[in-house]
């Protein structure tokens, strides 16, 4: 018997082990060993935060100030609520359903911590923190923030029931909500349980499926469950995701950066030159203050 040939879709990456950024963001990073790598660009890396319980506290949970230059950070929330503030005099919290986009560029130093209402109430924080790359160009630009609140992210309401929230590119005729410098489209989707979802994706774009919670397959035989990350590796543009259950999944599919990638804490540039420059401008406090 004639084993039909099949294409593997979905590459799912190996989970790996939990660590802590600060003392209120305990991580898997999800991208593993891609991380950084020219395999998942214009992405960096993914940080997947919870979800993780916390008790009341008066003390201050996060990181405070440091500094990040040549990308940018996004985070989502969907549980829980994070403070942010930054050299440029930026500050803002977001809650479920916001994100906030910050954009590195020349450089920043910010402070990113749970906020004091959401510390002292106590409960389930439960985000993502996405670094995307920036052109070799736009490292140079002046550093941003985008403060996406979900009441301002267009939703875009699917046949079956469910919805796509449209963070950043386009899906369909609808736009996303935040500034781009190189083509992104990111997507928080809300899938309903036995039902199918074709998503657009450009070809030669990097694409990569996220499954917080739920159970999906993509028509390979492969089921995505919670907190598991996915390369597509399909060159069709169409993909039918079908969700087991309800499911809550973040698209990622960007436009490749093909630039040399230098990458070190929390500096990422093209060259090992620019990286030690970098660390100076920081030491130098050539990054602003807080
Ligand atoms: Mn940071």
């Amino acid at each position: 018997m004639e084993t039909p040939s099949t294409q593997k879709s979905l590459h799912i990456l190996p989970r790996v082990g939990l660590h802590w950024v600060g003392d209120g963001f305990p991580v898997h990073s999800l991208f593993g060993a891609a991380s950084f790598t020219p395999t998942i660009s214009p992405f960096l890396m993914l940080d997947y935060a919870g979800p993780a319980p916390f008790t009341p506290t008066t003390a201050k949970r996060g990181v405070g100030a440091h500094p990040h230059k040549g990308f940018e950070t996004i985070t989502i929330v969907y549980q829980g609520e994070v403070e942010h503030r930054d050299s440029v005099g930026n500050h803002g919290t977001i809650g479920p359903g916001d994100v906030q986009w910050m954009t590195a560029a020349s450089g920043i130093l910010h402070e990113e911590f749970h906020s004091r209402a959401f510390a002292k109430r106590g409960g389930v924080l439960e985000m993502v923190q996405l670094w995307v790359n920036l052109p070799t160009k736009d490292k140079k630009a002046p550093p941003g923030y985008q403060s996406l609140l979900k009441a301002n992210i267009p939703v875009v309401p699917l046949e079956n029931g469910g919805s796509a929230h449209i963070i950043a590119g386009k899906f369909e005729q609808t736009s996303g909500a935040a500034h781009t410098f190189t083509p992104i489209n990111l997507w928080d989707l809300r899938l309903k349980a036995s039902t199918s979802t074709l998503l657009n994706l450009p070809a030669g774009y990097t694409t990569a499926l996220l499954v917080l919670h739920g159970s999906v397959d993509a028509g390979d035989g492969q089921t995505l469950g919670d907190a598991t990350l996915a390369l597509v590796e399909s060159p069709n543009e169409c993909l039918n995701i079908h969700a087991h259950s309800d499911t809550t999944l973040l698209a990622l599919n960007g436009a490749p950066i093909k630039e040399p990638i230098a990458a070190q804490g929390p500096f990422v540039m093209n060259t090992d030159e620019e990286l030690y420059q970098a660390m100076l401008e920081f030491q130098n406090g050539q990054m602003g203050q807080l």
